[in-house]
């Protein structure tokens, strides 16, 4: 088996959704994946900021496999221990010191999270949301009703409608669009899809001000810069901000396929018996992988870790005073390498052939995203590779 023979059947095989991918991957041990050819990579990208541990965590891997080997699914007719001490960690996490009372509804990826919460606002009874431009929520046609990109929505119009765009970062033109008809605003705390965009110091804190004000919901899309990816267990915590909804996913599950939608206050008694299900939503075995995932980042301190490596390395990068690069933006192991010119998926091709994978959510902008657990050794080859990475994209 190498890349070619399976890339050849991928094509008629799956849908062309993704396009054909680069290559094969077989394996992964910590930050490395190595590919059908035997080739192996830093993995700066960590399926897209979901492996936190890396890959083949022998703690997560052993309590996933004795699960398996236990309790896999049992539908949520049924209750399961896993399940419901997750449940209460998420809601410990989300209400922090706030003292609110939480809940969690449990998904198996972000934009379900998303559907899960965009059903909690439409039970305030107020019709219209508002969100973000720039903002990406997910692909089911909920979650897509509220994310910017015109290209992701208008080929599934109709969709759920009534809501109102702001600029990501503008606290007056979101004064201006809130209103009593608003249910709900949603907003990351950083932009991971538009490349790890950050809004202005203060502004979540006005966010939270204003929601407040008009009665209005304040829905966190964590689903990417949660769980310890930022530097905080939620990045909306760094400004110390509580949201009423709060989405997670990729980094929960470290690569087990696992989301939550968690609200906090009146808004956790808003979902009742009937309105909202799932057959595999926080099955055993998503419900012990995910514990285990809070619990390993809990003991070996990775989210000071993903803090203070991020800090390094954003620091590195830009004390290289490459001419190419503009600045590294993002918070803890979301970064965005914003380049002068749009080169960036020659430069993810680049650094493809070099053993790095990185990618390119904008032209000009490289996301980093390494699992939490990655070193400043392991990503010193990265830092020596890249003067010549970007000359040569
Ligand atoms: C990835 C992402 C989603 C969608 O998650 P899926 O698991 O791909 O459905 C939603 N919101 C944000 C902020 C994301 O980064």
């Amino acid at each position: 088996m190498s890349n070619g023979d399976v890339l050849a059947r991928y094509e008629g095989a799956l849908m062309q959704t993704f396009g054909v991918p680069p290559r094969v991957l077989v394996r992964g041990e910590g930050p490395w994946v190595w590919d059908a050819d035997g080739v192996r990579y830093l993995d700066l990208l960590a399926g897209i900021a979901v492996n936190s541990l890396g890959h083949a965590h022998p703690r997560l891997v052993s309590a996933i496999a004795e699960q398996a080997g236990t309790l896999m699914h049992i539908s949520n007719l049924f209750a399961s221990e896993p399940q419901v001490a997750l449940a209460e960690k998420l809601d410990a996490l989300v209400a922090g010191e706030s003292g609110r009372v939480a809940r969690t509804f449990l998904t198996n990826s972000g934009t379900e999270a998303n559907e899960a919460a965009l059903k909690v606002t439409r039970l305030t009874g107020r019709p219209r949301l508002v969100a973000m431009e720039g903002c990406f929520h997910g692909r089911t046609m909920g979650a897509l009703s509220v994310t910017a990109t015109a290209a992701y929505r208008e080929p599934f119009a109709p969709l759920p409608d009534n809501v109102t765009w702001v600029p990501f970062g503008d606290l007056d033109a979101l004064a201006a669009a809130m209103g009593a008809d608003v249910a709900a605003v949603v907003v990351e705390p950083i932009q991971g899809e538009s490349g790890a965009v950050e809004p202005p110091a203060g502004w979540l804190a006005g966010v939270r001000a204003l929601c407040d004000e008009h009665g209005a919901l304040l829905w966190l899309d964590e689903v990417q810069t949660g769980i310890g990816r930022c530097g905080d267990w939620l990045a909306s915590r760094a400004e110390g901000v509580v949201g009423d909804v709060v989405t997670l996913a990729k980094g929960l599950g470290g690569g087990f396929p696992i989301g939550a939608c968690v609200a906090t206050g009146d808004a956790a008694a808003l979902l009742q018996t009937g309105h909202h299900g799932s057959t595999f939503g926080g099955n055993p075995l998503a419900s012990r992988a995910a514990l285990t995932v809070l619990e390993i980042i809990e003991d070996e301190g990775l989210v000071e870790h993903a803090r203070a490596t991020g800090d390094w390395l954003a620091g590195a990068i830009e004390a290289l005073g490459l001419p190419e690069v503009s600045h590294v933006r993002g918070r803890g192991l979301l970064r965005g390498i914003v380049l002068n010119q749009p080169n960036a998926k020659a430069f993810g091709s680049a650094a493809l052939e070099a053993g790095f994978l990185v990618n390119a959510p904008r032209p000009d902008v490289i996301r980093l995203a390494p699992p939490l657990i990655i070193t400043r050794s392991d990503l010193q080859g990265f830092l020596d590779a890249l003067p010549g990475l970007v000359s040569a994209s």
